[in-house]
């Protein structure tokens, strides 16, 4: 495993107009200092970045031309974007460090890893950027793969906290790429606030039941609802799947303390989420950093994913109390929909009886969902909105989010890999890379134990 961390000036320094309060180039050197504070980072081959080329580009998105001579005008455009004269050439090294570990992944260089990247890419759509993201990092890497290595099938797993609406549009009639995502929703009320990111958009035409949208309509979900959806909606399909390459939109907004997200899962969770996704694919599996705006969860939940792609084992998960109502009725519908669906993938492999037994509370479909007094259309965001506020109420807000701010334990310590081999070598012969010597005489307990286990 290894991971990629932009040491580009330009993108270290990749400033905001008008200045954006989360997305901060912090993300980065705090992820990348925690990496190398553990350890993990000594463990991981670095590759190179590079720039995306415009055939990369032009893979997913209509044009690889973006204006930056009008930053504000294009911030109001396209919404929480924000342009700055050195967003092009980031933008396009983000898209390119996702297909450098591409490359890396399938060329067998490397068996999975991690890339480090800002500007994240899920929401970015064919001709327009959206939600901090200018080019599709993501979606550019599965055409990327299928295009370049011939590819048959990509599951593209969505954990950030938002809903990837843009790698939605641009495979949701492709049955080759599988696409599943997580997000807060609170019917609609939610940005990107969109009808399609429902449970009931379950992809199109040919590809209908390759798109799985798990929608959260309260914020507050913890580690036992993130897993309950990955056991009992994203697996079984995963494995029906079969696909050839993962790859993670890796954002971690969906963990705790995350002013975007809410929501109450522990930065260990991701060490599981990843493990149960290691085993697709022969491993090869690619992360791509999206979203994650706490800058102390962000780089624990960072270190947990990294670790366990190096094939730590995980930590004992914590908290482990059943999924909350809200979120089995999300599953319920989810799965629902996805029943309704001709020839998917899902319909196949979710036993009907084993699911009913969860449900026994909640089985009436009519019960769950009550979409009532929706918002208008109207595609905005919060940060928007927040611009526009005068200075002293934002202050305000900032003063109660910094009261209210949550506190989590540290995630607990991880068992480094066991010493798989021990040797007796003649006093002699050096001692070889990597491995440490023992002698009887000055590590007496040391090697009594090995002398036991090896016996
Ligand atoms: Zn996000």
């Amino acid at each position: 495993a290894w991971t990629l961390s932009e040491t580009h000036p330009q993108l270290t320094h990749l400033c905001i107009y008008p200045v954006c309060k989360i997305e901060v180039p912090e993300r980065l050197t705090v992820s990348h200092e925690a990496l190398i504070k553990t350890g993990l980072a000594d463990r991981c081959i670095s590759v190179p970045v590079r720039e995306a080329t415009d055939a990369d580009i032009l893979l997913v998105h209509r044009s690889v031309l973006m204006s930056t001579k009008s930053p504000h005008l294009f911030t109001l455009q396209y919404g929480d974007v924000y342009f700055h004269p050195n967003i092009y050439h980031c933008a396009k090294l983000a898209a390119g460090a996702a297909l450098q570990l591409v490359d890396s992944v399938m060329t067998g260089k490397v068996r999975n890893g991690m890339a480090l990247v800002r500007p994240p890419g899920h929401h970015s759509m064919r001709s327009a950027a959206s939600g901090f993201c200018v080019f599709n990092n993501v979606a550019i890497a599965a055409q990327y793969a299928k295009q370049q290595y011939g590819v048959k099938r990509v599951l593209i797993v969505d954990w950030d906290v938002h809903h990837g609406q843009g790698v939605q549009y641009c495979f949701e009639d492709d049955p080759s790429v599988l696409y599943f995502s997580w997000h807060r929703y609170e019917h609609q009320k939610f940005w990107p606030q969109l009808k399609e990111s429902d449970y009931n958009s379950v992809g199109k035409e040919k590809g209908a039941g390759f798109n799985i949208n798990v929608p959260w309509n309260k914020v507050g979900m913890k580690n036992s609802d993130y897993l309950s959806v990955f056991c009992h909606i994203l697996l079984p399909v995963a494995y029906e799947f079969s696909p050839d390459l993962v790859l993670v939109c890796a954002g971690f907004d969906s963990a705790i303390g995350d002013p975007e997200g809410e929501m109450c899962a522990s930065p260990d969770i991701f060490a599981h989420l990843t493990h149960l996704l290691m085993n697709l694919a022969g491993g090869k599996l690619c992360a791509v950093l999206e979203g994650g705006y706490n800058l102390t969860s962000l780089p624990q939940s960072v270190c947990q994913t990294v670790q366990t792609l190096l094939g730590d084992p995980a930590p004992r998960p914590a908290n482990l109390d059943g999924p909350c109502e809200s979120a089995l009725e999300s599953l319920h519908c989810v799965r629902s929909a996805h029943r309704q669906v001709s020839a998917n993938v899902a319909s196949n492999c979710w036993p009907q009886s084993e699911m009913t037994f969860i449900f026994t509370a909640s089985s009436n479909n009519s019960l769950l969902l009550s979409p009532a007094e929706l918002p208008t259309s109207d595609v905005t965001t919060k940060r928007i909105k927040l611009a526009e506020e005068e200075e002293d109420k934002l202050k305000k807000v900032e003063e109660e989010k910094n009261a209210e701010e949550e506190v989590w334990p540290e995630p607990p310590k991880r068992v480094a890999p066991a010493v798989r081999t021990a040797l007796v070598l003649p006093n002699d012969v050096a001692c070889p890379d990597g491995c440490k010597r023992f002698s009887s005489s000055e590590d007496p307990v040391i090697v009594n134990k090995l002398r036991l286990h090896f016996s």
